[in-house]
């Protein structure tokens, strides 16, 4: 009875860390038949090794290891190099084979030991034989460790000369000094998320729920992502966010809290694309600008895909939210070289509009910092004065133009109370939108026309003047009744991907 219990204390931990390994080889992608039949081998391993006698008459433990448990191992090493291995697992792969040949060996000694004759002398050979093979593996793991790092340094250096050459390309602008206020749109890279994460809040999509669901749904797109640099003629060079960085998209392990176990079974490997002429400097280069003369960024967040950037602007002051720093996801890898540099606003400019709290950043009412939180615990929209309107950087208060209606669109959101405040931002966002008719958002997200067409042209110059601005409000208005609903052909609609595998595309209906 004891030895029972004994042994369905066993299965529980077992059960536990077998289905914690599906969940983590079902996010990168493994087949669901492959894993149904590689959970069934799984759970017969188990069952045969604590109760050998369920599996049959002839069934002993020996047996169960040899027939189940040999291909168990094998899978399970295949699974692993196929879609977790890293190059910089190479190292601890090797080592743990050499610790496994030692312990082999050791424990072939002592059996030799105890035995006589043909069988002490076999013992020994063998002993022998996998001591050797230990230490070789051994000699190995410590010197793959060089090459390894040498082979990650080459890629990182492929991807400066890249992004050298990128720079280079002919067509760059020129910067333009004329005493106007510009905005550029910087597209730095794209990235992939569930549709529901995006586009799903009010289906289901929320609170632990909605992350559940996005490690195993695999309905996904890829929408961009957006920084805005602010060529401003007091202020200087400002940017909005800063989008992600080449480690994030190259070597997203090692921008991932460097190479610890959880994050990487956790995250996708391809999470974010970006091209060499993505890179944040380069497009700063390709617009006449230089990355190092950004003297202020404006965080509206601290998450990765608005942080990335900041690793290439250690010299600029880095201002957001005291809420989202102390209590937001905090990437350190972002925050390494200007975690110094922080300054948080005070919100004790007053009310602004339906916001309650701004803050009057540089005191001449050209730039305001209103709180937005929800998505993240401390959230903050910019507002920007231009000559010919305003423009409003929305980051990931409302993805696109369509979250803007809030009751038929919305992502996914944390729940509770962070829901709450994500609905009353989206509310105080209408309002400032409708009550400022020469106001246009900018998101950081949109990934649909209003962005790749309407924005990216109005604001190729930096300057939209009153003409662009309007063009942009009437798309607005195309799209958006007066009370926030959506006009018939913009509801968000998720379309699967023809092959059945990759990433799927939004269609407007
Ligand atoms: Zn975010």
């Amino acid at each position: 009875m004891l030895k029972s219990l004994g042994k369905i204390g066993l299965l529980v931990p077992a059960f536990a860390v077998g289905a914690a390994w599906l969940v983590v080889l079902r996010l990168k992608d493994v087949p669901v038949p492959l894993l149904v039949v590689y959970g069934l081998l799984l759970v017969g391993l188990v069952v045969g090794l604590l109760w050998p006698g369920v599996l049959g008459r002839l069934a002993t433990r020996r047996r169960v290891l040899a027939f189940i448990g040999v291909p168990v191992g094998l899978g399970t090493l295949g699974l692993y190099l196929g879609v977790v291995y890293y190059v910089t697992d190479l190292p601890v792969l090797l080592a743990l084979a050499a610790t496994a040949c030692l312990a082999w060996a050791a424990a072939a000694f002592l059996r030799g030991r105890r035995a006589a004759g043909g069988r002490s002398a076999r013992s020994t050979r063998r002993a022998f034989l996998a001591g050797g093979a230990g230490l070789v593996l051994g000699v190995l793991s410590g010197l793959s460790v060089d090459r390894v790092e040498r082979q990650r340094r080459e890629v990182l250096a492929r991807g400066e000369q890249e992004r050298q050459a990128a720079v280079r390309a002919p067509g760059a602008r020129r910067r333009i000094v004329d005493g106007a206020v510009r905005v550029f749109p910087i597209h730095t890279g794209d990235t992939v998320v569930t549709y529901g994460q995006f586009y799903g809040g009010l289906d289901g999509w929320e609170g632990l729920n909605g992350y559940l669901r996005t490690l195993v749904d695999k309905a996904q797109i890829a929408v961009p992502v957006y920084a805005y640099l602010i060529d401003h003629p007091r202020h200087g060079l400002m940017l909005v966010d800063t989008g992600v960085n080449g480690e994030q998209a190259h070597d997203h392990d090692g921008y991932y809290n460097h190479n610890r176990m959880v994050s990487r079974l956790l995250t996708q490997r391809d999470e974010y694309r970006l091209t060499p002429e993505q890179d944040l400097r380069v497009r700063l280069a390709r617009l006449g600008y230089d990355a190092k003369e950004i003297t202020t960024v404006f965080l509206t967040h601290v998450h990765d895909d608005h942080a990335g950037g900041l690793r290439y602007l250690p010299q600029a002051t880095v201002v957001l939210d005291r809420r989202d720093w102390e209590h937001g996801t905090v990437y350190p890898y972002s925050f390494d070289l200007v975690k110094d540099n922080l300054s948080f606003p005070a919100f004790d400019s007053g009310a602004f509009g339906a916001f309650p709290d701004s803050q009057d950043h540089f005191g001449d009412g050209s730039l305001i910092l209103l709180p937005t939180p929800g998505h993240s615990p401390g959230h903050m929209c910019v507002l920007l004065r231009l000559d010919a309107g305003n423009v409003l950087f929305m980051g990931d208060t409302l993805y696109t133009l369509p979250h803007l209606a809030t009751d038929q669109v919305r992502q996914m959101t944390i729940g509770g109370a962070d829901t709450t405040h994500q609905i009353e931002s989206a509310r105080r966002i209408q309002h400032l939108l409708a009550s400022g008719p020469a106001t246009v958002p900018l998101f950081a997200h949109d990934n649909t026309r209003y962005q790749s067409d309407l924005v990216v042209s109005a604001f190729a110059h930096g300057t939209p003047g009153k003409e662009g601005l309007r063009e942009l409000r009437r798309y607005m208005e195309a799209v958006l009744t007066s009370g926030w609903r959506l006009r018939p052909g913009h509801t968000p609609r998720f379309v699967p991907p023809a092959s059945g595998t990759g990433l799927g595309r939004v269609e407007l209906r």
